[in-house]
């Protein structure tokens, strides 16, 4: 917290102390979702680059200047971040770009990028000395923060929708969650959650739409893509958008090292949605936002009323960048080329995100010469029932050797 200054609603422009336990603006509501305000010009003064590089602290803790937690205070043992940058000429071909990489998040310690956001969410309830941590998620938001209470010693509550995918429920019982698995929408789990939250004292809230911290977590992403690349950022990052958190926070990351004189210009921020579940995309195509449907396989982007839509819209809108929607073949027809060309197993969601930077470039708004990175956001393993579909079924054979020659496709 070295550097923060205080919080700042997003919508009236209020600022309040930083204390571990705000929520939103009380002035605003629900809508009203505060800022971490940081002290820009002391960190540009005071801390260096290189640095970061020879951080002897790991993971995402290397970004501490940046990051709204003590830098000596409690953390839990899960170590996000750090994940790798693959660079994907043949999928780069395949999609007419000039270079791209993919930012692998399904190597994150339960398999999603929703880790870097859990992580400052425990670091927050060990910090109040709270022993139950709560949330309402499509899937990986629960399943991060059941993984990091486990390691941590805290009990974690969580409500997810029916739709959620049975690899992500698997992970939170594993972990040992209490999970309600809401007969409802995501946004009835939310609904559900807030109301259990404010009846239960003690709980931490670990609603990404409403913690102002969870979202400085899930910058380390867009931060770490910068250092990744040496400080030369690409022309697009393409993030696909559900609650619109993560984009704002990746976004945030690139505006904040800009700000800092760490890069010398931001990317452009493609967001993409899916054509079922595109209240933010609308909203920043009318500038008016209203709540739309869940309908898509992309789970972890299946968001009907998204608490941050306001963040992502104007954070996309001050990188220059833009939205695509997408239809869930073309999410299926992208898992399976992403697999194929660069052995990176997408959920649907980060599917979802190459298949929106196929249709850009299709539309001519991201061209061939363009550098891109795009954030594969969590694993496919955690959704093997949607991979199966996506990918199709193995050849069955009886077991000779005939058979397997009978059945074997001519190399492509
Ligand atoms: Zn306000």
């Amino acid at each position: 917290m070295q550097y923060v200054k205080h919080l700042e609603c997003v919508l009236c422009g209020k600022t309040y102390p930083a204390s571990p336990t705000a929520t939103t603006c009380p002035a605003c509501g629900p809508s009203g979702i505060l800022d971490v305000v940081f002290d820009y010009d002391a960190i540009s003064h005071r801390e260096d680059r290189d640095e970061v590089i020879h951080s002897t602290d790991n993971g995402l803790w290397r970004w501490m200047p940046l990051l709204p937690v003590e830098p000596d205070g409690p953390r839990g043992p899960l170590l996000p971040g750090n994940t790798p940058l693959v660079p994907a000429p043949r999928l780069a071909e395949a999609l007419g770009v000039g270079r791209l990489w993919l930012k692998d998040e399904g190597r994150a310690p339960t398999a999603s990028l929703k880790d870097r956001a859990s992580a400052i969410g425990v670091a927050k309830a060990l910090e109040v000395g709270a022993r139950t941590v709560a949330t309402a998620s499509t899937g990986n938001a629960a399943s991060s923060l059941a993984g990091a209470c486990a390691a941590a010693g805290l009990r974690s509550v969580i409500f997810v929708p029916k739709t959620a995918a049975e690899g992500k429920v698997a992970q939170l019982l594993i972990f040992g969650a209490t999970v309600f698995q809401v007969q409802g929408s995501y946004a009835d789990a939310f609904r559900l959650a807030t109301e259990a939250i404010a009846e239960q004292p003690g709980w931490y809230n670990r609603l990404s739409g409403i913690n102002p911290y969870l979202v400085e977590g899930k910058k380390t992403c867009g931060l770490e893509i910068a250092l990744d690349l040496n400080w030369k950022v690409p022309d697009w990052v393409v993030v696909s958008v559900g609650d619109g958190c993560t984009v704002a926070g990746i976004a945030r990351a690139f505006i904040e090292l800009k700000r800092i004189g760490w890069i010398d210009r931001v990317p452009r921020i493609l967001g993409v949605q899916a054509a079922g579940s595109r209240a933010i995309a609308d909203a920043f195509a009318t500038e008016r936002y209203a709540p739309g449907g869940e309908d898509t396989i992309a789970d972890g982007i299946a968001v009907g009323e998204p608490r941050n839509w306001i963040k992502a819209v104007t954070r996309i809108k001050a990188t220059g960048g833009t939205f695509t929607l997408v239809t869930d073949d073309e999410i299926r027809e992208a898992m399976r080329l992403t697999g194929r060309l660069t052995g990176v197993f997408a959920e649907p969601a980060a599917g979802a995100a190459v298949a929106g930077l196929q249709k850009a470039t299709v539309q001519g708004i991201i061209g061939k010469s363009d550098s891109v990175a795009v954030v594969v956001s969590g694993s496919g393993l955690k959704d093997v029932r949607r991979a199966i579909e996506a990918a199709g079924a193995p050849l069955k054979v009886q077991p000779t050797i005939e058979a397997v020659r009978a059945a074997l496709p001519p190399m492509n």
